[in-house]
């Protein structure tokens, strides 16, 4: 059988490795297993999402509310717009695949990046755009706006503040000053995954939804639950944009594109903001952790503004080998050889995690 040509270029997302995985491969137990490569919340969730969706179970058999009206009241309340700003999605991944299909096409251009959340080109190829890269590692301001200005017809930039995977993260002023800079018919995509955590670690850092919107109604910010809210296996994500985005982006929504629970899990965990503080606090507090061990080590991180560090090992150490090493441990890291980078991105853990995960990082390292 024949498929489309455009399938011939499509790489599938790498995931982080499961659990069963490991069990099965290694022989671990499972319950000795530590996952800290898809950058989950290691504190598991809201206690009151929890409840609230073992109280929904029963309603299993009914359809979601397709308007999603009491999650978008709660975002836009949340963030001072209205319920025509928000769009829900199974997860923000969903989102920026609506982005794209609405924006680029064969004849025009999608900016990223070059180490960047590999979604953005993934969803960008199945439009057959033309992907355009910068080429420092990061994100360089100057070098998107020399690429985007030498580039006709632009579609779609994406910006990951903070950045997924290197933890990196660029402060709010100069995201404005760069924003000023691009046509009002680019759609500049501003993933804020991580924003709970660099909102924490540096006001700076913060971009506030609302004032985005108004000052540059191309823009969608993009927001989740999957990781500071820590309801990864729930799959809801959201985009905050101008109701001509919105409107646009939800022509291409399914209906029910969320679970019952997913709604009413997502609806609740906003409601806990303790949950959040903890998280973000306990995060940090642990990521110094890693940094100490880094300094200890003599091994190249980059400042982190998420729930993850990146570690850069030196010529002398290939990163598959050190990742393969902790995994017969039980420790799954994230990898980022698929990045062209001889590096690993580790999620910050729980205190035990962290004890475990760093002296079996140190034994491997030091081996
Ligand atoms: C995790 C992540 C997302 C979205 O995750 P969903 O689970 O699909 O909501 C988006 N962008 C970045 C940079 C991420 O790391």
């Amino acid at each position: 059988m024949v498929f489309n040509k455009t399938l011939d270029n499509l790489n599938n997302y790498e995931a982080g490795k499961p659990i069963e995985l490991v069990v099965r491969e290694y022989g671990v137990n499972a319950s000795d297993v530590i996952k800290v490569a898809s950058n989950e919340n290691p504190y598991g969730c809201s206690k009151r999402a929890v409840e609230a969706v073992r109280a929904e179970t029963l309603k299993m058999n009914l359809y979601p509310d397709d308007s999603m009206y009491e999650l978008k009241e709660a975002l836009a309340q949340k963030y001072g717009v209205k319920s025509h700003n928000i769009i829900i999605g199974s997860g923000s991944d969903q989102i920026i695949e609506f982005s794209l299909f609405a924006k680029a096409n064969p004849s025009n251009k999608i900016l990223m990046a070059k180490t960047t959340f590999a979604m953005y080109e993934i969803y960008g190829k199945r439009t057959g755009t033309n992907i355009l890269k910068t080429t420092s590692e990061g994100h360089d301001l100057q070098e998107f706006i020399d690429i985007y200005k030498a580039n006709e017809n632009v579609a779609v930039v994406f910006l990951c503040l903070p950045n997924n995977p290197l933890g990196e993260c660029l402060g709010k002023q100069e995201v404005f000053e760069f924003l000023e800079q691009i046509s009002p018919d680019t759609l500049a995509v501003i993933d804020g995954a991580y924003q709970e955590f660099a909102a924490y670690k540096d006001e700076d850092k913060k971009i506030d939804p609302k004032e985005l919107i108004e000052t540059f109604p191309n823009t969608i910010y993009l927001g989740t639950f999957s990781k500071a809210y820590g309801l990864g296996g729930m799959r809801t994500g959201y985009g905050v944009g101008d109701v001509k985005v919105i409107s646009a982006l939800s022509k291409l929504r399914s209906p029910f594109n969320i679970t019952t629970l997913s709604l009413k899990a997502a609806i609740e965990a906003l409601k806990d903001e303790e949950f959040i503080k903890m998280t973000v606090s306990k995060n940090f507090e642990q990521m110094r952790r890693y940094e100490e061990f880094a300094y200890e080590l003599d091994l190249e991180f980059i400042q982190s503004y998420t729930n993850f560090i990146t570690y850069k090992f030196g010529a002398a150490k290939n990163s598959s080998d050190i990742c393969e090493k902790l995994m017969r441990q039980g420790i799954i890291i994230r990898d980022l050889k698929s990045y062209g980078m001889n590096a690993a991105r580790i999620t910050i853990g729980t205190k035990e995690q962290n004890d475990k995960i760093l002296r079996h990082l140190k034994a491997v390292y030091q081996g």
